[in-house]
């Protein structure tokens, strides 16, 4: 790791104004950041610690909705009341990520910040990766073994996956992230913040240089929506989602399915909403398995699957027919 400058900006235009400096990284948790800079990923010459700014207060928004400053702590959120009467699915999502050290730390703006785990992203020098070494190729299509990596949204330079749980959350409910930069406050919703590959799978997210995230805001829930997430991993107590179900279900007096959001994780490089299954799982009996199967299918007539990842398209579908089965009760 190389030497670098510590600054801790004492107001949020203080830390814009050191952030637009060539070099300048924002620190929070650190959490991930501090991995980059082991790994060789990033190599910052000044980090500004922003955890002294007022941006970690957890509070009813005035339309109903819940604002969640960036800086607030991953474990802080999930023990929020407002969060775990009202947004199970986010509670859930951040208890089945990380470990409590770890969650501790971690914040949630540096939780959406995330960059992939694909191990070749990661190694110590980098190239074999597109993303990191932009040209080198994709050791991951390369080498045949895409088990840990994308179903939707993929290209031929990059197959990787997010690795965020909080972000298919977020996703599922139609959290927007509130940014601030030159350009003034933007939202930018959290099912489109973070890119698909394309020919440019070096650009993460749709945060540019010199542009911070401040909140998360979420949307009141409607009536009697419950919401849950599934996490299947390879070890139950520490694991990144090999995928991931959020769903947000509300029922009528039937028990059929009268609004529906559902988001994958694992199986792209952002979370994958499953607009198509929304629609065909009203009306929907959440009882019966089958019937909300044969929806879910609806999400995956187009699904693409790399060679040698099959699986993860019967995984997910899985999964997803379980989280709303649990978010409507019948499981
Ligand atoms: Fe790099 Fe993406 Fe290929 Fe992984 S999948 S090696 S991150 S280019």
């Amino acid at each position: 790791m190389r030497a670098f400058a510590y600054a801790r900006p004492g107001t949020l235009e203080e830390a814009l104004a050191a952030l637009r400096e060539p070099g300048a990284d924002l620190l929070a948790g650190g959490t991930e950041l501090l991995n980059w800079m082991k790994d060789g990923i990033e190599a910052p010459r000044t980090l500004l610690d922003i955890t002294g700014l007022p941006l970690g207060e957890v509070a009813a928004a005035g339309d109903g909705g819940l604002r969640i400053g960036a800086v607030a702590k991953m474990s802080h959120v999930a023990a929020h009341p407002l969060v775990r009467d009202r947004y199970p699915v986010v509670r859930e999502s951040l208890l089945q990520a990380a470990s409590p050290q770890l969650r501790n730390m971690a914040t949630i703006g540096g939780n959406l910040m995330q960059r992939t785990r694909c191990p070749y992203y990661r190694a110590e020098d980098g190239t074999g990766c597109n993303r990191r070494v932009p040209g080198s190729g994709c050791a991951a299509l390369e080498s045949g073994d895409t088990s840990a990596h994308a179903i939707f949204g993929w290209s031929p330079s990059c197959v990787a996956t997010l690795p965020s749980d909080l972000a298919v959350a977020l996703a599922a409910l139609d959290a927007e992230l509130v940014t601030v930069g030159d350009r003034g406050e933007r939202r930018i919703p959290v099912a489109e913040f973070h890119r698909l590959p394309g020919e440019e799978p070096a650009r993460h997210n749709e945060l540019p240089p010199g542009e911070l995230i401040v909140a998360v805001v979420i949307p009141p829930p409607p009536d009697g929506e419950v919401s849950r997430y599934l996490k299947v991993r390879e070890r139950a107590s520490y694991g990144f989602a090999v995928v991931s179900a959020a769903a947000a279900v509300v029922l009528d007096g039937s028990g059929a399915v009268a609004g529906a959001r559902v988001a994958l994780g694992g199986v792209a490089h952002r979370p994958w909403r499953l607009t198509e299954a929304e629609s065909a799982l009203r009306g929907v009996p959440v009882q019966d398995a089958v019937a909300v199967r044969a929806a879910v299918e609806r999400s995956f007539a187009q699904v693409d699957p790399p060679p040698g990842n099959g699986v993860k398209v019967e995984l997910a579908q899985r999964a997803a027919v379980r989280a709303l089965q649990m978010a409507g009760g019948a499981a």
